[in-house]
């Protein structure tokens, strides 16, 4: 059986660079530190942080350590200034791509546009863009930046002059032109910035390539992660049979029987290491 890998799978850069600033801290904090969730969703990752000395808190007050670790998708300025009035330290792994879109937000507020954030409500870094947006706003009415998901939730707009439009990092483009262009008509000045980062695009369509010349997908990642789920949906959407594992331990033979090409694709959240496993172990079979 001939074993395949995804060109572009596995850990995007905002997630390896997080991953090493975390491993750095361990070093050069003795007093501790801990990130503030856990870094990414992938449990095997946060284990092998933790053995290393990183701990995961779920609130700032919880912090018996040095220094708190930001992750990728970043974190409101609240929290920032909240850590350091306890004194703590800031180890900020915030992508800089997803600081990029906090700075955007946040100028677009300054300048009195209407801010909207295209992305998913009860994302964390969607929530953060909106808290950077808030602190920066200048109207004194409170006016909130919005968060559209889809185009049903443009009924929220009604009646705005100037809109600043800024996305999640992992929307996908055509979603988000589609739901920018709903809001074209809704404003007499339209202000938007593509931030969206493309790994997750590109990860699904290298998978799609690579599902049309296999006869099988291994899909690798947390279950709690919503980007490498995507990616298997993907998959059973394409209508190519697939299977979500998280390590090579979950791998089972027969699923395989007759099969002479498999793929592999991984997550943005899934090391190297664990990729590599399940490389060798379906290679064996
Ligand atoms: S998906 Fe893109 S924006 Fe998000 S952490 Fe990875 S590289 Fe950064």
């Amino acid at each position: 059986m001939k074993v395949f890998l995804a060109q572009a799978a596995g850990f995007c850069y905002g997630v390896k660079r997080a991953c090493q600033v975390a491993f750095e801290a361990t070093q050069t904090h003795p007093e501790g530190v801990a990130s503030l969730g856990p870094i990414i969703h992938n449990p095997q990752m946060v284990a092998r942080l933790a053995e290393a000395g990183l701990g995961v808190i779920e609130d700032v007050e919880a912090a018996e350590v040095g220094a708190v670790l930001i992750r990728s998708h970043g974190v409101p300025p609240g929290v920032l200034e909240e850590i350091r009035l306890r004194g703590l330290e800031i180890v900020d792994a915030t992508c800089p791509l997803v600081k990029r879109a906090q700075k955007l937000a946040q100028s677009l507020a300054a300048e009195g546009y209407q801010v909207i954030v295209v992305g998913e409500p009860d994302h964390p870094e969607v929530k953060a863009l909106v808290a950077w947006a808030d602190a920066a706003s200048t109207d004194g009415k409170g006016n909130r930046a919005v968060v559209v998901e889809s185009k049903e939730d443009l009924v929220k707009l009604e009646n705005i002059k100037r809109i600043g439009v800024v996305a999640q990092t992992t929307q996908l483009e055509d979603d988000y032109k589609k739901i920018v262009g709903e809001i074209l008509g809704r404003a007499d000045e339209l202000k938007v910035y593509n931030t969206i980062c493309g790994a997750t695009a590109r990860r699904q369509q290298s998978m799609i390539e690579l599902a049309g010349r296999v006869d099988a997908m291994v899909v690798i990642g947390g279950r709690n992660s919503a980007n490498t789920t995507r990616l298997y949906e993907r998959c059973r959407e394409i209508g190519i049979e697939a299977w979500h594992i998280e390590t090579a331990d979950e791998l089972d033979s027969t699923w395989f029987a007759g099969m002479e090409r498999v793929g592999i694709t991984a997550g943005a959240s899934t090391p190297d290491w664990i990729t590599e496993e399940v490389v060798e172990r379906l290679k064996s079979f």
